[in-house]
């Protein structure tokens, strides 16, 4: 994966999370949040059809405030289908909008569209609610992650997917290897040699689904994992039959002792080690590279000011974001000329800020998420960014004990 791909993708997770935890917050008064999943094979003005419908029925609703909510929901969403074509964007989409409670007995439209998420859309729903329906969006999170597997001994072979925890038969070969028993009249040479042969042809076969599958997507591909009993993985990895770019992707051969369908499934279990470490090994590598630097070496700088101040000269090679990191930043003008930030937690009302060079009140900034804040002048300065899990040790210290911000530097600057 190239470093842009890399980089668009982690924002695009981010995004996802972020859209997840936002929705999750928002309650209704009444039922009147409409959610709408639209899978990728579904026409456009189906949907539309079914919104109107939806819209005459919510005349009925007995409470004018919960009719008029619903209502203006069902309009929002069907004014924001008018922008596409036949049907969704390749993943489907899914449409959220309602009057959401703000406090205090008041409330404020919401409409958010979420676009191609990262996996397709299974199944068409439409709900109104108190609350937003994000289940399947969450599963899609927990859902990361893409190997290839491949279970086989001599006689079967079966191939698929294994994304996040979901696994996906596609293909499967039986061979025509035949057993150890020679007929009568037949030389043991002659056997041998036809034998191995169609041991060949059958690894050639199997090789050949699995490239057929994996190569297109093998920019995409965490991992490769082989089963099956010995000697059977051990010769089919020995003798290079895959494609060399997925054999450099193979992380490791396991004893299975099916090799059907379930064969798969007991590949994933016997890899579960692997497949835990493969999760964050990317994190690890850029957290211990941190670490080296900050210790040994003057290409380390951490926390939202010093950071920040590096992405602006241009000398940050990698901003590092804790995942977990939730926080606003408020850019305060001082009428005196100074600008100074303050970070406030996401829902907590922005504070009238004390400027530190020349003590003065100033009660107004201009406020956003401290990440995005970020990243726009990364984007800006070519400098790549990677979030960073905390599910490991060095990525929960990232984010308890350096702000959730750091960075490795091309140069040092002294900031
Ligand atoms: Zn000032």
């Amino acid at each position: 994966m190239s470093t842009q791909q890399t980089e668009q993708s982690d924002r695009k997770k981010y995004e996802f999370r972020r859209l997840i935890e936002d929705l999750k917050e928002y309650e209704g008064s009444g039922t009147q949040l409409v959610s709408l999943y639209i899978t990728p094979d579904e026409k456009i003005s189906d949907n539309v059809a079914h919104v109107n419908e939806e819209y005459s029925e919510a005349s009925n609703i007995k409470s004018k405030q919960t009719r008029t909510n619903v209502q203006d929901a069902l309009k929002s969403i069907r004014d924001r289908l008018r922008y596409y074509d036949t049907f969704p964007p390749e993943n489907g989409m899914v449409l959220f909008s309602g009057a959401i409670d703000t406090g205090g007995g008041r409330t404020e439209m919401v409409t958010r569209v979420l676009e191609n998420p990262p996996q397709p859309i299974q199944s068409s729903l439409y709900r109104c609610s108190s609350e937003f329906v994000t289940e399947p969006l969450e599963a899609m999170l927990a859902d990361q992650g893409l190997f290839g597997l491949v279970v086989l001994d001599r006689r079967e072979a079966n191939v698929g997917w294994l994304r996040g925890k979901r696994i996906e038969p596609v293909s499967s070969a039986s061979s025509l290897v035949p057993g150890k028993q020679r007929k009568g009249g037949q030389s043991a040479q002659r056997f041998a040699r036809l034998r191995l042969e169609a041991i060949d042809n059958f690894y050639q076969k199997v090789a050949g689904m699995a490239n057929d599958l994996m190569v297109p997507e093998r920019h995409d591909i965490d991992g490769i994992l082989v089963g099956g009993p010995s000697p059977t993985k051990d010769e089919f990895l020995d003798g290079d039959y895959l494609h060399h770019e997925l054999q450099d992707k193979v992380l490791g051969k396991y004893d299975v002792s099916y090799t059907d369908e379930s064969g798969l499934s007991d590949l994933v279990d016997a890899a579960s080690e692997t497949l835990a470490g493969q999760e964050v090994i990317e994190d690890k590598n850029q957290m211990e590279e941190f670490f080296g630097e900050l210790h040994g070496g003057n290409l380390a700088t951490y926390g939202f000011g010093a950071t920040r101040e590096n992405l602006i000269l241009g000398s940050v090679d990698r901003l590092l974001i804790s995942e977990d990191l939730r926080q606003d930043v408020v850019a305060y003008e001082c009428p005196n000329g100074h600008e100074e930030f303050e970070l406030v937690a996401p829902r907590a009302e922005t504070p009238t800020h004390t400027c530190e060079e020349c003590g003065t009140e100033i009660e107004e900034g201009k406020r956003e998420d401290a990440i995005d804040h970020l990243i726009d002048i990364a984007d800006k300065r070519g400098t790549e960014t990677k979030f960073i899990s905390s599910d490991f040790e060095k990525g929960e210290q990232l984010l308890d004990a350096f702000g959730g911000i750091a960075g490795i530097l091309r140069y040092s600057t002294g900031v």
